[in-house]
C-alpha cells in the first residue's frame, strides 16, 4: 500500500460534505525537497508513516486557531511571543525533571516579560516535537572515519557509529511518542497548578539573590512583588492566574513526518498539521520555491520562516504573498536571525523594502543564530553580549521603522549548562568545558535566560 500519498484523516467523516481541502498536500513531493533523510528500508518507512497517519493528533486545530489569535495580538503590539527551548530536543533528556526545568525558565522569563511590557506573553516551546535538524554537510569526519552527519533524534542517533548514524524509520514513530509524553507533561504543569504567578515570582527571587551581578534587576522584582500584593489585597482572582496557555512548536524539517501527521480539521474541513501548534520553516529550507513553503502553505496553523542577513524585501514578500495570501492576522511570523554584526544594516534595509506591505505580520528576533562562533577551546558556542546586542539591534530597528517587535525565539535550557560565554557568571572559554551537553547548537541556561529576560523587560518599559 502506498501509505504515505494515501489521505487518512481523522475526523474527516464527520467534516462537511466538499469542504475536504485536500488539494495540494502532496505537491512538495515533487519539489526536490532538501535535508530530507534517505531511508534505505522502504516497507519500514511505509509501515511508520501508515502508524503516523493513523496516530491521534498531537494538537487540537483549535487550539491552533487560538494560538494564530495570540500571535496576531503581538503583531499589534498587544501581546509579545516568547519562544524558547533546545536547538535539537533528544529522547533520552524527554524526563520529568528535564522537562519541568525548560518550562520553568519559559513561565520566569515570561512573568518578568508581562511586567515589563505590561502585557501578556504568547508562551511557545520548542518542546514536544523539535527533533529535525537541518546540517550544512551530509557527512561527518573523524580521525578518518566518515559517516552520515547527525540530522535529529527523529533520524538518526548521535553516537558516531554506523549503526546509530543510519537513517531509521522507526524513529519517526518514537518522535511521535516522545512528543505525546512531553506534551502531556506539559499540558500537566501548566494546567495543574505549577505555573502560579506567585510561585514563579518566588522562582525569581531565588535567581537574583544567587549572583551579585544580579542586583541590577532588584529593582523590578520588588515592582513586581508590589504589584502582585496589591492584586492580592484587591482580591484579585488568583485562580485565573494558576493556569497558562503554552503551545508547542518546531521546525517543520521531515516532511513525510508532518504530512502523515496532517490532518482535515472537522469543524472547518481545512488541513492542520497536528504535529505541533506552531511550525516554522528554517532559513536553509525557505526557497520560495521549495517544498517546505509548499507544504506549508497548504496548512492552517500559524507558521514561521526564519530570515537570515542576506533575506531581502522581496524574498520576504514574495513568501508573504505565497503563506499568507489572505493577509489573515497572526498566520505569518519572520524570526529575523542576522547576527549582531548585521542587524543594525541588515534589519533596517529589509523593514524599509517592505514598508507598510505586511502590517499584518509578526516580527520576531532570534539574537541564537546569527551569533555562532567557534572558541579558542574548540566549542561551538556564542557570545552573551552578541546574543543581547543582537536582541537590543532588533528593538531600535523597529523602533525606527514604526514596526512592532513582537517578540524573541531563543535557545535555551533549564539546567545550569555552560555552553554559551559570559552573562553575569561569567563563563570564559575555559569554563565551557564544565558542561557543555548540547547535541547542536549552544544554548542559554537557566539564569542566562533569566538575565536576559530582566534586560529585554528594561527594552519593553523604555
Ligand atoms: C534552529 O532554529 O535551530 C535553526 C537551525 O535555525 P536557522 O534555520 O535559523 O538556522
Ligand atoms: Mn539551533
Amino acid at each position: 500500500m502506498s501509505l504515505h500519498i494515501d489521505p487518512v484523516f481523522a475526523n474527516s467523516d464527520s467534516a462537511p460534505a466538499g469542504t475536504n481541502n485536500l488539494t495540494g498536500l502532496d505537491d512538495w513531493r515533487e519539489m526536490d525537497p532538501q535535508q530530507q533523510p534517505t531511508y534505505l528500508d522502504g516497507p519500514a518507512l511505509d509501515d511508520a508513516l501508515s502508524s503516523l497517519s493513523d496516530s491521534p493528533p498531537l494538537i487540537f486545530a483549535g487550539e491552533a486557531d487560538v494560538l494564530k489569535q495570540r500571535i496576531a495580538a503581538a503583531s499589534r503590539g498587544e501581546a509579545f511571543v516568547l519562544a524558547g527551548g533546545d536547538c535539537a530536543e533528544s529522547f533520552a533528556d524527554a524526563q520529568a525533571d528535564k522537562i519541568r526545568a525548560r518550562v520553568q525558565t519559559v513561565l520566569q522569563m515570561a512573568a518578568v516579560l508581562t511586567y515589563g511590557g505590561s502585557m501578556p506573553v504568547v508562551k511557545l516551546g520548542r518542546m514536544a516535537g523539535q527533533f529535525a535538524k537541518p546540517r550544512s554537510a551530509d557527512m561527518e569526519t573523524r580521525e578518518g572515519v566518515t559517516l552520515p552527519s547527525y540530522r535529529g533524534d527523529i533520524v538518526n542517533g548521535y553516537e558516531f557509529t554506523e549503526a546509530s548514524r543510519r537513517h531509521d524509520p522507526a524513529r519517526l514513530l518514537q518522535a511521535y511518542h516522545v512528543s505525546a509524553s512531553t506534551l502531556n507533561l506539559i499540558r500537566a504543569f501548566t494546567q495543574g497548578g505549577f505555573a502560579d504567578l506567585r510561585l514563579v515570582h518566588e522562582w525569581n527571587r531565588g535567581f537574583l539573590t544567587s549572583n551579585p551581578g544580579y542586583q541590577r534587576y532588584e529593582q523590578t522584582a520588588r515592582e513586581i512583588d508590589r504589584a502582585i500584593r496589591f492584586m492580592d489585597a484587591c482580591g484579585a482572582d488568583f485562580d485565573a492566574l494558576k493556569t497558562t496557555e503554552f503551545y508547542a512548536a518546531h521546525e517543520a524539517l521531515l516532511l513525510e513526518y508532518e504530512r502523515a501527521l496532517t490532518r482535515i480539521d472537522s469543524r472547518t474541513g481545512q488541513a492542520y498539521d497536528v504535529s505541533g501548534h506552531f511550525l516554522w520553516i528554517g532559513e536553509r529550507t525557505r526557497d520560495i520555491d521549495g517544498a517546505h513553503v509548499d507544504f506549508l502553505s497548504k496548512v492552517r496553523n500559524p507558521i514561521g520562516v526564519k530570515l537570515g542577513p542576506t533575506a531581502t524585501a522581496d524574498e520576504a514578500l514574495t513568501l508573504a504573498e505565497k503563506l499568507d495570501p489572505d493577509a489573515e492576522p497572526g498566520r505569518l511570523t519572520f524570526v529575523t536571525r542576522m547576527g549582531a554584526g548585521k542587524i543594525t544594516e541588515a534589519l533596517p534595509e529589509l523593514l524599509s523594502g517592505i514598508g507598510d506591505r505586511l502590517p499584518h505580520v509578526t516580527w520576531v528576533c532570534d539574537p541564537m543564530h546569527g551569533n555562532t562562533i567557534t572558541s579558542n577551546t574548540g566549542y561551538k558556542t556564542r557570545r552573551f553580549e552578541d546574543v543581547m546586542a543582537e536582541v537590543e539591534g532588533f528593538f531600535n530597528a523597529h523602533q525606527d521603522a514604526g514596526t512592532v517587535p513582537g517578540g524573541l525565539h531563543i535557545e535555551l535550557t533549564g539546567d545550569d549548562v555552560t555552553e554559551i560565554m559570559g552573562g553575569a557568571t561569567e563563563i570564559d572559554d575555559e569554563g565551557l568545558r564544565r558542561r557543555y551537553e548540547t547535541l547542536v547548537d549552544p544554548r542559554l541556561n537557566h539564569d542566562q535566560s533569566l538575565e536576559m529576560a530582566f534586560q529585554v523587560a528594561e527594552y519593553l518599559t523604555r
